[in-house]
């Protein structure tokens, strides 16, 4: 498949704007699903996981390829709530392009505004989609404003709707100047086209005017063409909307309801005539893994080989798959590679194009493509692939911190050792997922980014793992820091098996900015000492980062620098450097005034007017600030810091003042100082 017949695009939505119908809808009219799924009764084709189908929410970002008009559409699932951020980053990075879609009666939502600023982030072109046109309430031309006002967006509709609600019909196509009806009969298989009628001419006229004039600010031809009145010839145009769409200068906006079956199709054709090809957009940068010099990587099949593991999923039968889209070369089934980041030797026993209801194996996979690896056993999501030749480390992904824990333990003895087992698995997939085992009590606590995120995990690990077991109530997952700056001389000695083992070091702690991470300085002692030695004061050190300083939370924010070390060659172990460094590092944190760190969180609200001063007023009974307060139609949008602590159980009390009527989403934003 030549690349510029290749897209690779996610569908990004606010939870119930449509995305999994719409979804549903691409595959059956592609011709892949052969049978209509509808989200209500579970069926959903391209929701992987029993436990996504009662929620009705989509949480894997599994990809699927499908094709339309002799183009391949890699489509790369987004989710759509906040607890699943690292998730849409996830996607957001490998994709070329993506659809937006929104409900033409909610319009632009809170979580709507935080996906549409992690795309702005990765410099996503997007083409809009103004879904469930057929619902009591829809309001087309509102929801236009809405991107506008709300999302700094520059909507320019495609297509414009033939009535509304039980009156929804079809749409005007402005492109092509008629008016498309879908039949009920094929599930809207054929459409029917006619001329533009009646008042409908002057609806046209007024939308046709508005996309020359959107459009012409960016292209000189058409600017041209439009001042001396001539027609522009379609292709023109399309091609200047394909350029200022790529350039994310505007938003193309389509419209339907897709589960009328209705708009679904000139969607499709609008993937193919806007959204970029892999090599339509800015190369990736990758870092040289020696020099850390960065270099672009265009997207050529004939160049070196790299690709990007964005996702991981573990299949019962199959092993783990590992979903891997390719920036550079060609990767060939049965082939060794290398996963730069670590250093280890990697083999491809097979790969697979995954289609909604099947997969295929084929033989190879190129620059541009998104496909599954079976047989890796090292690579993590965000590490890179290639070969020795050629070491170069595409950019790492950032994800946020876990800062919710629940204690989790097995049923019976007899379990332990699987439910490790299961997740240890659950980890790999998901780097925003953490498991630690309190050293003293052998509890394990599990840690993800939100309520929403560990309850997925934990009826993953019970239902589809089949383990047992007790869940403790969640716990905020805190911090802790040191605030003085603290020079410690540690000393080691100790007789083990009738031989001396001492150690020597001094280590200086200072605290650093909020946010900066801990570091490790070894430069001053480098130089003479073995590499043994290095490596177990390095490892003591940084394995401290993780063990707290009074409570066992993880340590952030600390510079260590080592000073200076005492090695004698006749009795200095590596046992005892490590040892050393360990203690010494304890000692000075605990001797620099070490606080604790509560997660703060950035929670948006919406209610209706009525219920603003209550809303309000229990924000701050819970600790938080408020940090603006916006004024809609009929809502109010309230912004608000909190600590996170405050914040469980908010949904219902939220629930209870606004009648069920107010809505939240909430969001790590930084640690502070716990009061
Ligand atoms: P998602 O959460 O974004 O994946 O949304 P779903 O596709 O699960 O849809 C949420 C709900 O809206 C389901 O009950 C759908 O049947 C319904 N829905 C989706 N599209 C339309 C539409 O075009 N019109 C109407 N009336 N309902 C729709």
């Amino acid at each position: 498949m030549s690349l510029k017949k290749m897209r690779n695009i996610g569908i990004m939505a606010h939870i119930d704007a449509g995305k999994t119908t719409t979804t549903e809808r691409i595959l059956y009219y592609t011709g892949k699903s052969h049978r209509m799924g509808e989200v209500d009764d579970g069926a959903a084709t391209m929701d992987w996981m029993e436990q996504e189908q009662n929620r009705g929410i989509t949480i894997t970002a599994a990809a699927t390829t499908c094709y339309w008009n002799d183009f391949q559409i890699n489509i790369i699932d987004t989710p759509g709530h906040v607890d699943f951020t690292a998730e849409v980053e996830r996607s957001l990075r490998v994709l070329d392009g993506a659809i937006a879609i929104f409900c033409a009666v909610g319009g632009v939502e809170p979580q709507s505004e935080t996906v549409w600023r992690q795309a702005d982030k990765y410099h996503v072109p997007r083409i809009g989609y103004i879904n469930k046109m057929d619902r009591v309430g829809s309001d087309f031309f509102n929801v236009l404003d809405e991107i506008q006002e709300k999302l700094g967006g520059n909507p320019v509709p495609m297509n414009i709707p033939i009535g509304s609600e039980n009156n929804f019909e079809g749409i005007i196509d402005i492109i092509n100047k008629k008016e498309l009806r879908w039949d009920k009969d094929s599930s809207g298989s054929v459409i029917v086209e006619s001329e533009i009628e009646g008042t409908r001419t002057g609806l046209y006229e007024y939308w046709k005017e508005n996309l020359l004039d959107k459009v012409s600010s960016f292209s000189e031809e058409i600017t041209d063409l439009y001042l001396t009145g001539e027609e522009v010839p379609i292709d023109v145009l399309k091609s200047a909307i394909r350029k200022a769409t790529i350039e994310g200068k505007i938003l193309p906006v389509f419209t339907g309801a897709s589960l009328k079956n209705v708009g679904v199709q000139p969607l499709l054709d609008a993937v193919i005539d806007y959204l970029p090809a892999p090599d339509d957009v800015v190369p990736a940068i990758g870092h040289h893994i020696k020099t850390d010099k960065e270099t672009s990587v265009p997207c050529k099949k004939e160049g070196q080989s790299l690709g990007l593991v964005f996702k991981i999923q573990s299949d019962k039968d199959a092993g783990t798959y590992h979903f891997v889209r390719i920036y550079s070369g060609t990767f060939k089934n049965g082939s060794s590679i290398v996963n730069i980041g670590k250093g280890k030797k990697e083999r491809i026993n097979r790969i697979l194009r995954m289609h909604s209801n099947k997969s295929d194996n084929i033989d190879s996979l190129s620059a541009g493509d998104i496909g599954v690896f079976i047989g890796l056993k090292f690579s993590q999501t965000g590490d890179t692939l290639g070969l020795d030749s050629f070491p170069i480390l595409l950019e790492k992904m950032d994800f946020p911190v876990p800062v919710i824990s629940i204690a989790i333990e097995p049923k019976t003895i007899s379990d332990r050792d699987r439910l490790k087992e299961v997740l240890d698995i659950l980890s790999k997939e998901d780097p925003t997922f953490s498991v630690n085992e309190n050293e003293e009590t052998g509890q394990l606590v599990i840690s993800g980014m939100g309520e929403l995120h560990l309850d997925v995990l934990v009826t993953r690990i019970i239902d589809d793992f089949k383990v047992e077991a007790n869940i403790g109530n969640p716990q905020v997952s805190y911090r802790e820091s040191i605030t003085q700056e603290i020079i410690h001389v540690e000393k080691f000695q100790k007789v083990i098996a009738g031989n001396e083992n001492r150690a020597e070091l001094t280590i200086k702690v200072v605290p650093s900015k909020r946010g900066a991470g801990n570091s490790l300085n070894t430069e001053a002692i480098r130089k003479d000492i073995p590499k043994e030695i290095l490596e177990a004061i390095t490892s003591g050190i940084e394995g401290s980062f993780n063990a707290g300083i009074c409570f066992g939370y993880p340590i952030v924010d600390v510079e260590v620098t080592v000073l200076s070390i005492n090695y004698s060659e006749t009795f200095s172990t590596p046992f005892a450097f490590e040892a050393a460094s360990v203690m010494g590092f304890d000692e000075a944190c605990k001797k620099a005034a070490p606080i604790l760190l509560e997660p703060i969180m950035t929670v948006d609200i919406m209610t209706p007017k009525e219920y603003v001063g209550d809303v309000i007023s229990q924000v701050t009974m819970r600790g938080g600030i408020v940090e603006s307060l916006e004024s809609r139609t009929s809502i109010e949008h309230i912004k608000a810091h909190s600590p996170l602590v405050k914040m469980f159980g908010y949904s219902t009390s939220l629930r209870s003042s606004t009648q069920g009527r107010g809505t939240f989403s909430m969001e790590f934003s930084h640690f502070a100082k716990k009061n």
